[in-house]
C-alpha cells in the first residue's frame, strides 16, 4: 500500500502542469501581436525578450529569423524549432471608389473573410477596415454565391482612391485579423495563428524548463523561431543552411479531426487532448522518431500517430532536405479550425509538446548513430 501511495504521489507531480501564469501571460502578449509573414519582427522582439534569460547568446538572420542557443561552442549542433509568421493578406488594388480589393500572403481563408474586422498595417500605423459583404436581403436566386478572392473587398470607411492612399495604405500594406487570445473553459487556447505561434511559445518554455532545472546538455542547442513558413518553408530553409544542425526536431501544428465535415478517412483520426502527434513521413528519420516515442513512452507522455505522404509540409522537410540531409522529426500539436481566427488547441497538449521536446533532448548525446545500416 505505501508504494502504491509513494507512486500516485510521483504521478501527481509529473503532470504538474508546465505552463505557468507568467508563461501565459507572454503567450497572450506574444499572440495579440500582429506578425504577418515577411513582416514578424515585433514578434520576433517580444520572443528574444522571453527567451534571453534563459540561454547564452542569441542572433536574427537578415530575414528575420531569431536563433536563441544554448553552448554555442559545442561541435554537435541539436535544432529545436518552430515558425514565428502568422497568415495574413496583402492589398493588391484600390478602386476608384475606395474599395480594397487582396491577395494572400500565406493560405488565408477566403470563406471566413466576410464581417471581419481588420488591421491595414501602413507607416502611418494601423488603419481599421472590415471585410464587407452583401446583405441576405439583397442576395436573390437560387444559387447563393459564396465569398471568393474575386469578391471580397476591405471597407476602411473611405468612398476615394485618393482618401485610401492619404491614409496611408498602398498596394502591398499588410492586413491582419483583430482577434484576440481567449481561454475557453479553462481548457483550450484560442486565438488567431496559434498555427505556429504557439511553437515559439513551447520552444522557449524548453528553454525556461531546462534553465530552471539546472539541465546541462552535451551538445549546442539552437532554439529557432524561423520566419516565413506559411508561404514555403523559407525562414526554415535559410537557416538550416546556416546553423548546419546535425539534429532538428520541429514543432508545428495538425488537425484536430473530431469536427464536423472533416474525414478520418483522409485526414486521420486526432484529438485535441490526447497529446502530442508524431509524425511519419520520408522526411522523418525513423531513429529519431523512435528516440521521441521512447522518451514519450519513458515519461509518461501520451502522443498519437499520423502518416504524410510525400511530404509533412512543415519546416522539418526544409530541415531534412538541407545540407547533406539532416536528422530531422516532427511533434504536432493537434489544433481545431487552422487558418481560421479562432484556432483552438488544448492546454494538456501544449504542456505535453513542451515535455515531449525537453525528454527527448535529454535522450540526445553528441554522436548518437541515427543510422539503420
Ligand atoms: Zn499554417
Amino acid at each position: 500500500m505505501a508504494k502504491k501511495k509513494e507512486e500516485k504521489q510521483e504521478i501527481i507531480n509529473e503532470i504538474k502542469p508546465v505552463v505557468t501564469e507568467n508563461s501565459v501571460k507572454f503567450l497572450e502578449k506574444y499572440i495579440n501581436n500582429p506578425s504577418p509573414t515577411g513582416f514578424e519582427w515585433e514578434g520576433q522582439k517580444l520572443w528574444l525578450e522571453y527567451i534571453k534569460p534563459y540561454v547564452d547568446e542569441h542572433y536574427v538572420d537578415n530575414y528575420g529569423t531569431a536563433v536563441a542557443v544554448l553552448n554555442p561552442q559545442a561541435e554537435y549542433k541539436v535544432v529545436i524549432e518552430a515558425h514565428a509568421d502568422e497568415i495574413s493578406w496583402y492589398v493588391n488594388y484600390i478602386s476608384k471608389d475606395g474599395l480594397i480589393y487582396v491577395i494572400r500572403n500565406g493560405g488565408s481563408d477566403h470563406q471566413i473573410a466576410p464581417s471581419k474586422r481588420v488591421n491595414i498595417h501602413t507607416d502611418k500605423g494601423i488603419v481599421k477596415a472590415v471585410f464587407g459583404w452583401p446583405a441576405i436581403h439583397t442576395r436573390h436566386g437560387e444559387k447563393e454565391e459564396g465569398p471568393t478572392l474575386k469578391n471580397i473587398f476591405l471597407d476602411c470607411g473611405c468612398v476615394t482612391k485618393e482618401e485610401v492612399e492619404a491614409l496611408g495604405v498602398h498596394v502591398g500594406s499588410v492586413i491582419t485579423y483583430e482577434d484576440e487570445f481567449i481561454i475557453l473553459n479553462d481548457r483550450y487556447y484560442v486565438g488567431r495563428a496559434l498555427d505556429n505561434r504557439i511553437g515559439g511559445f513551447m520552444i522557449a518554455e524548453v528553454a525556461r524548463l531546462l534553465k530552471e532545472n539546472n539541465k546541462t546538455l552535451p551538445f549546442g542547442l539552437y532554439i529557432v523561431n524561423a520566419v516565413q513558413e506559411e508561404i514555403g518553408l523559407r525562414g526554415a530553409e535559410m537557416i538550416a543552411h546556416r546553423i548546419k544542425p546535425n539534429v532538428a526536431i520541429v514543432t508545428d501544428v495538425t488537425h484536430d479531426t473530431q469536427t464536423p465535415m472533416i474525414n478520418k478517412m483522409v485526414q486521420g483520426d486526432l484529438s485535441c487532448g490526447k497529446g502530442p502527434v508524431v509524425s511519419y513521413a520520408p522526411a522523418v528519420q525513423t531513429n529519431l522518431n523512435k528516440l521521441l516515442i521512447k522518451a514519450a513512452e519513458e515519461a509518461n507522455i501520451p502522443f498519437q500517430r499520423q502518416a504524410s505522404s510525400r511530404s509533412t509540409g512543415t519546416d522539418t522537410d526544409a530541415f531534412a532536405y538541407s545540407n547533406d540531409g539532416v536528422v530531422s522529426a516532427l511533434i504536432s500539436l493537434p489544433l481545431r479550425y487552422m487558418h481560421t481566427t479562432v484556432e483552438m488547441i488544448h492546454k494538456d497538449d501544449v504542456d505535453n509538446v513542451i515535455r515531449l521536446i525537453y525528454e527527448s533532448l535529454l535522450r540526445i548525446t553528441p554522436g548518437y548513430e541515427f543510422r539503420n545500416i
